[in-house]
């Protein structure tokens, strides 16, 4: 940056400065501005309305100049099955406010309605997050850019049949197994200031993607990411967890980020890195209690943009919302290789930036508890983990199955195409917003987008049985987790319509499923799940003994993951509550976080739910 140039054909001389040409990059935004309507409810720290906000800054600070702008198109139910149950993923897309109380049973069972409550438009909100995520990792294993930014997405929380911490649908694991069909090792790294608990536990058994998360370890939710906790069978350390405690200034988060992360990089030679940058890591987060000034957060960014490697950048956590809604349209800029510079330019949430009106969240004068020795012993423990030479592992090559998607131009015949044959295809409607879109809410009525969600849905469901723990839900409250995968298996071996004969031009020469099956055996959620039934067959067909090409097939992977998991490597619960016979955690359900009560210590009761910029437009009305 220190050969920065100033840039003045922008609006506002000035805006921006442009960074070093080695920096340039070809960014895929994705923006749908309907995700500002959705509201959690009232008194609520999740505001949706930050991402509009974001964008608001985004656009007027010219960055539309830089990138190219999508709208995705949203996820469908199918492409969230990927990932999550078909029972779980049904529920989400049945329940609302008026018919919840039918639902009693189910919403404990999922973990729905304190923390993660459900308001109008959940599953839309879900599908918006989710498939910008997972188009993103589409447009990056398909060259069409170098950096892909989606801060709709990146909540880490949400489980495989259970909501948590206000995160349905895990738009994170659904763009990794995008990536997986392509890449061989992705990196994933999380610098919310909670855990990234339901992205390591996805991939807890696996070594095709690499974990590695900063957050609040100690009395915070989720209360996972122990130091210890480094993975089990062959993803045996490719976790990383770096729990700190609260207070970390600038200095010290950039010294072990930067170092934890370059080790990773070296020792596990990604092809891919999806970037968690979820900004309640900030000074004066309502939730978090970290100390990170918005360069030392937009810091992670740059590093990590360095790497030169196809680069998912996410959004996630961030309860003060100006201050979020400025990080990431900092790091927007920085992604696209500008700086942005510190006056903000008129808005239409102008006011809520005052009264400074700078792009800038600043450090204060707290605690550091992260000690000199406290932090030297977390990269010592790290290192030791990550020595061994030969660790970048290497799955058998194979073609990957033709996607339609796959050799199409963006921007052809999206609309002629048959919804069912595009089961796993993120194209995006491509729509480049023009310059003079500087009001999102001029995004409306773009139309046509509204995905067709006539899928019959994939059955063999399985029904994998998890046991719970009581932990500290995000804003302080007990709520329910779910404990390490023991048998968590990719589901679905019905995966409907197959897809179109190959063309061996369209498709890469080495790529990255063989190792599917093996995954299934352990537990790990597998990236094959998104394909065809026919193609996935094939590709279980070679290597695959009968055995558990029958359990792939029946979908009994829960027999199997068990009886492969090394019982001694299993995690050992900090704070085990007692099982009811069936296995089930006792759970006691909080009360709503609305409660005051159970703020986070420091914080004002009236703080919350102070940030209500946004007119809000409940969907439906
Ligand atoms: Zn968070």
């Amino acid at each position: 940056m220190a050969n920065a140039m100033l840039e003045s054909n922008v609006p506002g001389e000035g805006v921006y400065e442009k960074l070093m040409s080695q920096d340039k990059k070809r960014v895929c935004y994705f923006f749908d501005s309907d995700i500002g309507n959705f509201h959690y409810g009232p008194g609520h720290p999740m505001k949706p309305t930050r991402i509009r906000m974001c964008h608001s800054l985004v656009m007027n600070y010219g960055l539309y100049k830089k990138m190219e702008i999508f709208r995705a198109k949203p996820a469908t139910r199918r492409e969230m099955t990927q990932f999550h149950t078909d029972d779980y993923i049904e529920f989400l897309h049945r329940i609302n406010p008026e018919n919840a109380n039918n639902y009693a049973r189910e919403q404990q069972k999922y973990n729905v309605g304190d923390d993660s409550p459900i308001f109008d438009g959940l599953f839309e909100y879900c599908s918006i997050s989710a498939g910008g995520s997972m188009e993103g990792a589409a447009r990056l294993s398909r060259d069409k850019c170098d950096i892909a930014v989606n801060w709709a997405g990146g909540l880490h929380h949400a489980k495989k049949a259970e909501a948590s911490g206000f995160c349905y649908v895990n738009d994170i694991v659904l763009g990794i197994l995008e990536l997986l069909r392509y890449h061989e090792r992705v990196l994933y790294i999380d610098i919310d200031v909670h855990h990234g608990d339901g992205v390591e536990e996805a991939f807890y058994t696996t070594d095709r993607v690499m974990t590695v998360s900063f957050h609040k370890y100690g009395e915070f939710f989720p209360g996972t990411g122990e130091l210890r906790d480094i993975g089990i069978g062959k993803g045996k350390k490719y976790a990383v967890n770096v729990p700190l405690r609260d207070g970390i200034t600038d200095a010290s988060y950039k010294d072990i980020f930067e170092s934890v992360v370059n080790r990773a990089v070296e020792w596990y030679r990604p092809t891919a890195i999806v970037l968690q940058c979820g900004a309640d890591s900030l000074a004066g987060d309502k939730l978090g209690c970290f100390n990170l000034s918005l360069q030392g957060h937009a810091d992670c960014v740059e590093y990590v943009k360095k790497f030169n490697l196809p680069l998912l950048l996410l959004g996630g956590g961030g309860y003060t919302v100006r201050a979020t809604s400025r990080a990431w349209a900092y790091e927007t800029g920085l992604a696209a290789g500008v700086k942005l510079g510190k006056k903000i330019p008129i808005n239409e949430y102008y006011e809520h930036y005052g009264p400074d009106y700078e792009l800038d969240v600043r450090s204060c004068n707290m605690e550091d508890m992260n000690t000199t020795e406290y932090l030297s012993k977390i990269k010592r423990a790290v290192y030791e983990n990550l020595r061994d030479i030969d660790a970048a592992p290497s799955v058998q090559m194979q073609n990957v199955p033709k996607m339609p998607h796959d050799d199409e131009d963006d921007k052809e015949n999206e609309d002629m195409e048959d919804p069912d044959t595009r089961l796993h295809t993120r194209m995006t409607d491509a729509r480049i917003q023009k310059d003079t879109e500087l009001s999102d809410s001029e995004d409306e009525g773009m139309g046509g987008r509204r995905h067709r969600q006539n899928h019959n849905e994939a059955q063999n469901s399985v029904n994998s049985k998890r046991k719970g723990k009581a932990t500290m839900s995000p804003t302080g409250s007990l709520s329910r987790r779910t404990k390490r995968p023991e048998a968590e298996s990719s589901r679905d071996s019905s995966m409907g319509p197959s897809v179109p004969p190959q063309d061996s031009q369209a498709v890469p020469d080495t790529v990255a499923l063989a190792e599917a099956p093996k995954t299934v055996s352990t537990g790990a959620v597998l990236p094959t799940s998104a394909l065809a039934e026919d193609d996935k067959m094939d590709i279980y067909s070679q290597g695959v003994d009968a055995e558990l090409q029958k359990v792939v097939e029946t979908g009994l992977v829960d027999k199997i993951g068990t009886a492969t998991e090394p019982s001694t490597e299993q995690p050992v619960a900090p704070t085990a509550t007692p099982l009811t016979s069936s296995g089930d955690a006792v759970v006691t359900h909080p009360p709503a976080f609305a409660s005051d009560s159970i703020l986070p210590v420091g914080k004002l009761a009236s703080e919350v739910g102070e940030e209500t910029p946004e007119p809000v437009n409940h969907v439906g009305q």
